[in-house]
């Protein structure tokens, strides 16, 4: 296939024999070291320390929550999270109990530097909770919490379209979210029922509509490609119906077909399966018609209107990405509650227990549930700063590094300098003695580029539990 140029939005070029020569599996990225690597070596008492040391760091910085719920009332076939399947509603009002608790313990840990600026929900299926639960966890939330108001804090929520009527989109924006998250997937009925999530368009369409009648700041809708019965005709179609709702943000993943580990994959058959050709054609597809359409390449999977606070924020240089994609408050401290949930405090990470039993077990004896995480270490830090820097920025600049870490760029990274080498040969970036640039045609593999810096990976292997990088 040959190189398409993108010339609306100049920031990325799709290059289908590049993709096809360097595609292997690897990280998102999401945290450095990767959540693979947190150790459960670490536990709730460095997690207390992790928090005792923030109130040793000066003026407290605004901090960042996210609240997870587990439940779904059906699998969808492609889902690779970790979510409780169940109709029996008394569950989550347990479960709510229990994150409740957990809410007070953070709180009471935090305060005097609860600030929170920013909040998530997600899932599982947030909405799962009936509205008068969403109604009580929100109020509990900012007993313990102090929210900026509404002008200036960034507060939003995945929904499912098939949980919610438009009277709940309103409710979600009275009860203080103000960025809606739309799960549309393909707007195909063939590909929806392959996937078991039948979503008819009427209905998704009337809640995008409902949540710019509510006055959401922001509304994005989430797609993935490389789905069971998609083709470059259907996603012609799908795409076409997403740029008409004229959403702020639009997600495309690619799927990430992994049902050696992910049990619900292996419902989908193998010969409705898109080609690794048609996965491409589809991928070139989405990115010359957002970029027709207006939309800016925020990177890996994000594309985002030009005045959206993500493309401002990268244009600024203040991009972060964290558990939830791409985010615009960086030096936000990430405070995680519900099962499984991954934080982010200091120079730190933890995550919850995995079961709903672990996590009952644990509130109940009055601990934070925190089952594993990593302290990182110098060389850890350095090397998370370089990797946000190429995801976000899309460059790296050694003065900046040498500024922030003692070391010799070109000396501490010599063996990654003659790995990028071939990359650099490839086209996906350019290094000077100064810079790290990332191609235009460099973006989309941006990961592979990361990967050369992780120092946890081992040179050149392939790593069956990651996805593929495109
Ligand atoms: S994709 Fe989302 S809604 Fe579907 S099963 Fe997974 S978590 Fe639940």
């Amino acid at each position: 296939m040959k190189a398409i140029p993108v010339t609306a939005v100049p920031s990325v070029e799709f290059d289908g024999a590049l993709i096809r020569k360097l595609s292997q599996s690897g990280p998102r990225y999401t945290s450095y070291p990767t959540a693979d690597r947190f150790s459960e070596g670490y536990g709730y008492r460095d997690y207390l320390m992790a928090v005792a040391g923030l109130r040793t760091r000066g003026a407290p910085r605004p901090l960042s929550l996210y609240l997870h719920i587990p439940f779904c009332e059906s699998v969808c076939y492609y889902c690779a999270c970790n979510k409780v399947i169940t109709k029996n509603r008394d569950k989550a009002a347990v479960y709510l109990d229990y994150l409740k608790r957990e809410i007070e313990m953070q709180g009471r840990l935090f305060a005097g530097m609860n600030q929170v600026e920013q909040l998530h929900l997600g899932g599982g299926t947030p909405t799962y909770l009936s509205d008068a639960q969403m109604g009580e966890l929100m109020a509990h939330v900012r007993r313990w919490f102090d929210f900026a108001p509404d002008d200036s804090g960034e507060y939003s929520i995945e929904v499912d379209p098939r949980t919610v009527s438009v009277e709940r989109v309103h409710s979600l924006r009275r009860q203080g979210f103000n960025r809606i998250s739309l799960g549309v997937q393909d707007f195909d009925p063939e590909v929806q029922k392959a996937v078991n999530r039948v979503q008819p368009e009427a209905g998704t369409r009337a809640i995008i509509d409902a949540a710019r009648a509510a006055s959401f700041r922001s509304v994005s809708i989430d797609l993935i490609y490389g789905l069971p019965k998609q083709g470059v005709e259907s996603m012609e179609r799908t795409l076409a119906k997403v740029i008409e709702t004229d959403p702020d943000r639009i997600a495309i993943y690619n799927y990430a077909h992994l049902p050696h580990i992910f049990k619900p994959q292996r419902r989908i058959s193998e010969a409705d399966m898109p080609t690794p050709d048609a996965r491409l054609d589809m991928l070139a597809l989405c990115i010359r018609r957002l970029a027709g359409a207006g939309y800016n390449y925020i990177g890996m999977d994000h594309f985002a209107k030009p005045d959206d606070d993500l493309a401002v924020a990268q244009r600024q240089g203040r991009l972060h990405r964290n558990f939830q994609g791409y985010s615009t408050h960086a030096e936000a401290d990430l405070v995680a509650c519900g099962v499984s949930a991954i934080g982010s405090v200091a120079a730190t990470y933890s995550q919850n227990v995995k079961t709903l039993d672990a996590y009952y077990a644990l509130i109940d004896k009055n601990e934070l549930p925190v089952a594993r995480g990593t302290r990182l270490s110098m060389d850890d830090a350095l090397r998370r700063t370089i990797i946000q820097m190429l995801m976000c920025g899309f460059e790296l600049s050694v003065e900046a590094i040498e500024q922030a870490y003692p070391v010799a760029f070109a000396d501490y990274f010599a063996p990654e300098l003659e790995r990028l080498r071939t990359l650099e040969q490839d086209g996906l970036v350019s290094v000077t003695p100064g810079w790290l640039t990332v191609t235009p045609k460099g973006r989309l593999m941006v990961r592979n580029i990361c990967m050369v810096f992780d120092r946890y990976l081992g040179a050149g292997a392939d790593m069956p539990r990651y996805s593929k990088t495109i």
